[in-house]
Order: structure tokens, then C-alpha cells, then sequence
């Protein structure tokens, strides 16, 4: 599909009233990924932004930075590496904890798959409190791999997490903020 600089990918984002509890507006991108036209220049954009910081890997965030990190990974010619919830992956796994507004949450990596040196684009869906990517980034370092930017589709900046990740250093792009 030819580019589409001018495509306002904003407009193909719905959002949902109180899903998945009252208060929460959810950002559903699967009308996004559903109109061809916006999820290739979705994945063109994040492309781009990656392909500046030369990875040697794309990380993908679950479950939605799945699909935008996979299809990234192929267009630029790079494996895709998921960080996943704990108890998804089959191999040995390295993890980490991290605080969710109630209680804890855990993310895993296979061992082996990104090791010291490494050079990674972390890749989700949306950027709300910065919690996961925050602690995608750990795990990243926790195995010596330099995190070199996160690209996300979506910034909620009211939830202060583009806010937390420049404090820690981490650069950070979205396509829709
Ligand atoms: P956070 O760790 O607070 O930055 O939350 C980011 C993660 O939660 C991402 O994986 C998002 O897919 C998901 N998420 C958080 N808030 C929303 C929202 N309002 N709409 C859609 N997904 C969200």
C-alpha cells in the first residue's frame, strides 16, 4: 500500500466508555489495525521512528504491542522478541515485578533471547501510567541490552507516563498523543 502521510490515524481509534471499569476510557485500536490503509501507515510510522535508532531486535509489550511490533519487526528485517505476563512463555524465563494501581503485576523474557549489548525499540499500543513500559525497560537492562527508545501508537499524557519516562531517561515517540 503506498504511503498516506496525511492519514489521520487518530480518526480510526475508537473509544470505549468504562471498559474495563467505570472511569476508564478505553482506546480500541482494533479499528485501527482492521482498515488496511491505517494499520500499514500505523506500522510505516513506527517503522520509521524505530529504524532511526538501528535495533538489533524489536520488543513487543503484550498483547497489543504484539501486533504492532511483529509487523515492524518484518518490515525492517529484525526478530521480534515478546515480553509477556507471567506464565506465558514456555522457556526459562527472567522476570519482573511491578506495581499496578492495586497490588503487583509480573512480566517475563525469555533467557537468551536479548543479551548484553543488544540494542532494542520497545514497542506497545498505548502509553498510560508508564508502569509496563517502565518495567520492560528493567528487564531490558537487567540483561545488560540497551534500550534505545519506546514507540508507542498512543499517549494518554493526563496519566503522566511520557512525564515518568523522561525523568528516567527513557525517549519515547507515539503517532497519536
Ligand atoms: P501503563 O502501564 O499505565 O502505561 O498502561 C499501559 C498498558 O495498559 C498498555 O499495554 C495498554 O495497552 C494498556 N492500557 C492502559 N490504559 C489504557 C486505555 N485507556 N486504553 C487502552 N489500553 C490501555
Amino acid at each position: 500500500l503506498p504511503p498516506q502521510p496525511d492519514l489521520d490515524l487518530a480518526s480510526l481509534v475508537r473509544t470505549i466508555p468504562d471498559f474495563p471499569k467505570p472511569g476508564i476510557q478505553f482506546r480500541d485500536i482494533t479499528t485501527l489495525i482492521g482498515d488496511a490503509v491505517g494499520f500499514a501507515e500505523s506500522v510505516r510510522r513506527l517503522s520509521a521512528l524505530a529504524a532511526v535508532q538501528r535495533p538489533d531486535f524489536i520488543v513487543a509489550v503484550e498483547a497489543r504491542g504484539f501486533l504492532f511490533g511483529a509487523a515492524m519487526a518484518t518490515a525492517m528485517g529484525l526478530g521480534v522478541v515478546p515480553v509477556r505476563k507471567a506464565g506465558k512463555l514456555p522457556g526459562v524465563t527472567i522476570g519482573v515485578d511491578y506495581e499496578l494501581e492495586y497490588g503487583v503485576d509480573r512480566l517475563e523474557l525469555h533467557e537468551g533471547a536479548v543479551l548484553p549489548g543488544h540494542r532494542v525499540v520497545l514497542v506497545d499500543d498505548l502509553l498510560a501510567t508508564g508502569g509496563t513500559i517502565l518495567a520492560t525497560a528493567a528487564l531490558m537492562q537487567s540483561v545488560g541490552a540497551e534500550v534505545a527508545a519506546a514507540l508507542f501508537v498512543i499517549d494518554l499524557p493526563d496519566l503522566g507516563g511520557s512525564k515518568r519516562l523522561e525523568v528516567a531517561g527513557l525517549a519515547c515517540e507515539t503517532l497519536i498523543a
